[in-house]
C-alpha cells in the first residue's frame, strides 16, 4: 500500500478488501496530527446501510480497501496547537463528513455537506490526496471543524447513530418544517434512519405513521417507539385507508421500490423526502405527482451545525437510537443480518472493547 509521506500513525482497522463483501482486520496509518486537527480514540462505531452499500460495492464507485464506518464516537486523546473548542478527555463524535473546502457559498453557511469539494469519512479523497478511512478503526485523526460534542448524558454507544441516521433525517425535518407540531408525518422503512425519524417526529409533536414491509415490527414500533400508526406497504386496504392523509413522508427503504403508492398517502401540496440510496432508480410515476401537487425532493446528511444543533437537541430530549451491540469479531455476522432487515435497529460496533457502557 502507498503511504502518504506523513502518515504516521498505525491504526487497527476493519476493512473490506474486495467485493466478496468480507470484513477484515487491516492496518494501515493515518496523517500526523496537524495543528487544526482532534485525534478521537474510537470507542464506538454504527453500521449504516451505506456502509453495506460500500462494501459491496452497489453503486460502483468504491475504492478497496474499504474501511466503513460513519457514525463515530470516542474520546479526544490529543488536539493541535490550533484546537481550542476540544480538549483531551471530551467525549466526541465524527459524522458522514469528514472535510470540505471551507471557503464556498455552502461551506459558508454550514452546509458543508453539500460543498462540490465535500469528502466523505471513508471512501472519499482528503486534501493530501489520501482515501479516507472511517470509523471501524481504533482511531481517528479529524479536522475540528468536522468534530461534533456529545452532551453528557448521551451514552456513547446509543449516540453514535445519530451522527448519521440522525443527522439525515433531523435535516430534512428542519428544512421542510416538520420540527413544529401539528403536521403528520410518515415514516417509510423501519431501520436505522426510519426508526431515529419516528423518536424525532414524536419529539416534535408530529403524529407520525410508519409504513413498513415487516408486520412483526408494529408491536414494538407502537409500543417502543410510540408510533401512532403502522401500515403494512403492501396491504392495499390499509394504503388506501391512508391516502392523501400525509403531510411529511421521509423514504428510508434501502432497496429498489415505487414512490407512486407511497406518494399517494400525502396530501395535496404534501412533501416527500428521499433520504434512501437504493442502488437502482426508485419508481416515479408522474399520476400520483401531479394529481396531488406533491413534491418529492432529496437530502443528503446534514452541515456541521446543524449536526451539532441536533446532537444538543437529542441531549436536552433524551433521545439517542436502540441499538445491538456487536464485538469486533462478529462484524460480518451483523453485516449479514444487517443485509436482511434483521436488526433493531442499528449495530453499533463496540470498537475499543468496553464491557462496561
Ligand atoms: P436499514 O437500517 O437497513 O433500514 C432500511 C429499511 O428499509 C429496512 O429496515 C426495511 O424497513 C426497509 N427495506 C429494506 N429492504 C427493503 C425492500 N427490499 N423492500 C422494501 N423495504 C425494504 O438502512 P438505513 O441505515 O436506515 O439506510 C437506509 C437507506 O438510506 C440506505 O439506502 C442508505 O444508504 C441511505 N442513507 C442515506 C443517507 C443520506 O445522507 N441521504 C444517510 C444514511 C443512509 P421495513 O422492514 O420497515 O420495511
Ligand atoms: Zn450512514
Amino acid at each position: 500500500m502507498e503511504v502518504t509521506p506523513n502518515h504516521t500513525q498505525t491504526v487497527t482497522g476493519w476493512a473490506a478488501m474486495n467485493e466478496s463483501g468480507k470484513i477484515e482486520p487491516f492496518i494501515f496509518k493515518r496523517r500526523e496530527t496537524g495543528v487544526d486537527d482532534v485525534v478521537i480514540k474510537v470507542q464506538y462505531c454504527g453500521m449504516c446501510h451505506t456502509d453495506l452499500h460500500f462494501i459491496q460495492n452497489d453503486w460502483g464507485i468504491t475504492m478497496y480497501p474499504v474501511v466503513p464506518g460513519h457514525e463515530i464516537t470516542g474520546v479526544v486523546t490529543k488536539v493541535g496547537t490550533n484546537v481550542s473548542g476540544f480538549k483531551v478527555g471530551d467525549r466526541v463524535g465524527v459524522g458522514c463528513i469528514y472535510a470540505s473546502c471551507l471557503d464556498c457559498e455552502h461551506c459558508r453557511r454550514s452546509e458543508e455537506n453539500y460543498c462540490d469539494k465535500v469528502t466523505l469519512t471513508y471512501n472519499g479523497i482528503f486534501w493530501d490526496g489520501s482515501v479516507t478511512y472511517g470509523g471501524y478503526s481504533n482511531m481517528i485523526v479529524a479536522h475540528k471543524r468536522f468534530v461534533v460534542r456529545i452532551p453528557d448524558n448521551l451514552p456513547l454507544d446509543a449516540a453514535a447513530p445519530l451522527l448519521c441516521a440522525g443527522i439525515t433525517v433531523y435535516s430534512p425535518m428542519k428544512q421542510h418544517g416538520m420540527l413544529k407540531s401539528g403536521g403528520s408525518l410518515g415514516v417509510v422503512g423501519l431501520g436505522g434512519l426510519g426508526h431515529v425519524a419516528v423518536k424525532f417526529g414524536k419529539a416534535f409533536g408530529l403524529k407520525v405513521t410508519v409504513i413498513s414491509t415487516s408486520p412483526a415490527k408494529e408491536r414494538e414500533a407502537r409500543e417502543r417507539l410510540k408510533a401512532d400508526d403502522f401500515i403494512v406497504s403492501t396491504n392495499q386496504k390499509q394504503m388506501q385507508a391512508m391516502t392523501r392523509s400525509l403531510d411529511y413522508i421521509i423514504d428510508t427503504v434501502s432497496a429498489k421500490h415505487s414512490l407512486g403508492p407511497i406518494l399517494e398517502l400525502l396530501k395535496v401540496n404534501g412533501k416527500l423526502v428521499l433520504v434512501a440510496a437504493p442502488d437502482q432508480p426508485v419508481e416515479l410515476p408522474s399520476f400520483p405527482l401531479i394529481f396531488g401537487k406533491r413534491t418529492v425532493s432529496g437530502s443528503m446528511t446534514g452541515g456541521m451545525k446543524e449536526t451539532q444543533e441536533m446532537m444538543d437537541l437529542c441531549g436536552e430530549h433524551n433521545i439517542t437510537c436502540d441499538i445491538e451491540l456487536v464485538s469486533t469479531d462478529r462484524i460480518n455476522e451483523a453485516l449479514a443480518r444487517l443485509a436482511r432487515n434483521d436488526v433493531r435497529y442499528r449495530f453499533v460496533i463496540n470498537i475499543a472493547g468496553n464491557s462496561k457502557l
